[in-house]
């Protein structure tokens, strides 16, 4: 799954280039650093990889998010529909431009159910975000009709679903902005980092310039540059940049290793009738970084997730439904409004009434899922081992409900 596994000699020869310079930053300094551009030179290699005209790179995926949103003008009294399962990431940033995140149930996808997200529009919606989750995609041919229906946004969160398509066009160029995480688990790293993709140009000057407290980068020097809005700090640094030109010169064989595994581990999974599978709007689209499964019940998924960890081999097997990270049940922190600075009366308003939202179709579909992270380092024999445990676990829970049944 993460592109850590495979750090290697690539980035230490990309550091070493900015490590013999010592320029660390992005901008600037042309002289002294020796013709090496790590941040625009992964830029290029971004609009090249993933088929899209502009991207603007970031200090992490959060701040992508919060970039995308200043950059289509989302902010005070507008509404984000997203969905309630995701990183809590997604929200951080909507409440961070100081609009409101409005969050829908998700279906057998793992993403935004298109009719849930019909029902949350109001006259202050102003933007649809799906997040890409685990790898794989949303159903966005109907959240793109949507989207034309209401003259709405499209923002797409992608964090996860580096080198994912959508009938052929990658993930995170197909809406108004779409994002990556390069943070130290995704499908590629920078350490830190991340980037927001566009085909629009302004779009693109509005990223450009906020993530660099507004300058516009037409000025001879820095101090030279004017000042057309005000913007942020949310710089890549070169040596994360350079870290992120080596990851990225690999993905593709990271994506041939993920979806190797992910169809052995799914085709020994396949003996067992019993589970069934995330249901992928463009199934060849995958980029196979999880394969999620769902079992008949929440009580035999809890059992499973019981016995998996009593066997010692849970590692790397997500039950969402209990994550404080993913999914609205554990996020207390967000239904009790708990933050540092002092929120708009709308938008706290909107957090504490989660409280009372009901989720019951989400919940019964992520207390059945198990997503279990695909590793690009696993041998053909490994994965058969780990396949065959983790199946006869399965089976032996089964019969065991059905003995008590
Ligand atoms: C990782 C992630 C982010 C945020 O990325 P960071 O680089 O860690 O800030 C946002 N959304 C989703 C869905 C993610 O998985």
């Amino acid at each position: 799954m993460p592109g850590f596994e495979f750090f290697g000699d690539e980035e230490r020869k990309e550091l070493n280039d900015v490590l013999e310079s010592g320029i660390l930053m992005r901008y600037g300094f042309d002289a002294a650093r020796k013709g090496h551009w790590k941040a625009k030179e992964l830029e290029q290699a971004i609009t090249e990889t993933f088929g899209c005209k502009y991207a603007q790179l970031t200090s992490s995926g959060t701040a992508a998010l919060t970039t995308a949103m200043s950059a289509l003008g989302i902010g005070f009294g507008h509404e984000v529909i997203m969905p309630c399962f995701t990183f809590v990431a997604s929200f951080e940033a909507v409440l961070s431009v100081g609009a409101v995140p409005v969050l829908v149930d998700v279906d057998e996808t793992l993403t935004l159910n298109p009719d849930a997200v019909r029902k949350a529009i109001t006259g202050n919606t102003k933007c649809i975000m799906p997040v890409h989750m685990c790898g794989s995609m949303a159903d966005l041919d109907a959240l793109k009709v949507i989207c034309g229906e209401y003259n709405l946004l499209l923002l797409e969160d992608a964090c996860q679903s580096i080198g994912a398509t959508y009938k052929g066009e990658m993930l995170g160029t197909i809406g108004d902005a779409g994002t990556f995480s390069f943070d130290f688990v995704k499908t590629i790293t920078c350490g830190e980092g991340g980037v927001v993709m566009t085909n629009k140009e302004n779009i693109y000057l509005n990223s450009d310039g906020y993530t660099d407290h507004g300058h516009d980068h037409l000025g001879v020097d820095r101090g030279a540059d004017l000042h057309p809005f005000v913007g942020y700090n949310f710089r890549i640094s070169e040596l994360h940049a350079a870290v992120g030109l080596a990851q990225v010169r690999k993905l593709n064989s990271f994506l041939i290793v993920q979806k190797r595994n992910h169809a052995q581990l799914k085709s020994i999974f396949m003996q067992v009738p019993e589970i069934s599978y995330r249901v992928i709007p463009d199934e060849a689209g995958d980029s196979c970084t999880f394969l999620s499964w769902f079992l008949p019940t929440e009580e035999i998924t809890r059992a499973v997730v019981t016995e998996l960890k009593l066997q010692g081999i849970a590692a790397g097997n997500f039950y969402w439904y209990d994550n404080n990270w993913h999914y609205i049940r554990k996020w207390d922190h967000l239904k009790n409004a708990k933050t540092l600075n002092i929120l708009s009366d709308v938008q706290r308003n909107a957090l504490v009434q989660l409280q009372k939202t009901d989720f019951s179709s989400s919940d019964a579909i992520m207390g059945r899922c198990i997503s279990t992270a695909i590793s690009l380092t696993w041998t053909p024999e490994q994965i058969r081992e780990k396949g065959e445990r983790i199946i006869a676990v399965v089976r032996q829970v089964l019969q065991q409900s059905a003995v008590s049944a």
